[in-house]
């Protein structure tokens, strides 16, 4: 305990909730404590990463542990791998399930961007990632094709559930992405849709964000089951 509160002062990670899981010290705490899976550490070395930034590692061990979280941390601090990490640890491996994980970015391009991000890291293990094109919002029968994560826009993924009858209940992770933006772009009847179909009882939702203004705190706290708030910094800095 006394641990967690002097690496948390180190990185100024603020925390509130119940029982909050301890901060991982690197990546190698990941297989020591939660079993990681040898592609993903690989991955990350290859892509040059040595240690976990703040909010990776209080983030991930939060959502590893199943709990629901809301994430404020400073543009540029590592927050896809913080969400991406700990879904994919969960997810283990590939599976024809039907949509397993949905990440919901306010822009295109950061869809893309995520897109491309969560394929680095998923390497080497066979996993369906999707990015939710125009294309694919229009004609793809998901029902019919593995995905165990699909990337979109709110707009595009409300138009698929409803013209193409997208099943999002079987859904056991879901990401909001640069959530104040989400919101701010007038989005929130559509995260609202998204949210009543990914219908699953015991689905993990978490939200990031590079600020965390009052009200999206709120309209979190709405949606989440006793989750946990970080706050990397300040929390509108
Ligand atoms: P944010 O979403 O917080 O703005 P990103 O997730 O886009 O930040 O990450 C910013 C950059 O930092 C990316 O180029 C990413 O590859 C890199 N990065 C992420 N985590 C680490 C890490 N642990 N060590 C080094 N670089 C990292
Ligand atoms: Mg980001």
């Amino acid at each position: 305990i006394e641990r967690d509160a002097l690496l948390r002062k180190k990185y100024n990670i603020h925390v509130s909730g119940n029982n909050v899981p301890s901060p991982v010290q690197n990546f190698a705490d990941l297989s020591s404590r939660y079993q990681c899976d040898s592609y993903l550490l690989h991955n990350l070395a290859e892509l040059g990463f040595k240690e976990p930034t703040p909010i990776q590692r209080q983030a991930i061990p939060i959502l590893l542990s199943g709990r629901e979280c809301f994430a404020c941390a400073p543009t540029g601090s590592g927050k896809t791998f913080a969400f991406v990490c700990p879904m994919l640890m969960k997810l283990k491996h590939s599976s024809t399930d039907g949509i397993r994980a949905v990440i919901l970015c306010p822009t295109r391009e950061l869809a893309a961007q995520t897109t491309r991000e969560c394929k680095k890291l998923a390497k080497g293990n066979k996993f369906y990632i999707k990015l939710m094109t125009k294309e694919l919002a229009r004609k793809a029968d998901f029902s019919k094709r593995p995905c165990d994560v699909l990337i979109s826009t709110p707009l595009r993924l409300c138009f698929a559930i409803r013209k193409r009858k997208l099943d999002l209940s079987r859904v056991e992770y879901l990401v909001l992405d640069e959530s104040d933006k989400l919101f701010e772009l007038g989005l929130v009847k559509q995260i609202d849709s998204v949210v009543k179909a990914c219908s699953n009882p015991s689905i993990i939702r978490s939200l990031f964000s590079a600020t965390l203004p009052d009200f999206v705190e709120e309209l979190a706290r709405t949606i989440m089951h006793d989750a946990v708030r970080v706050i990397i910094g300040r929390k509108n800095s």
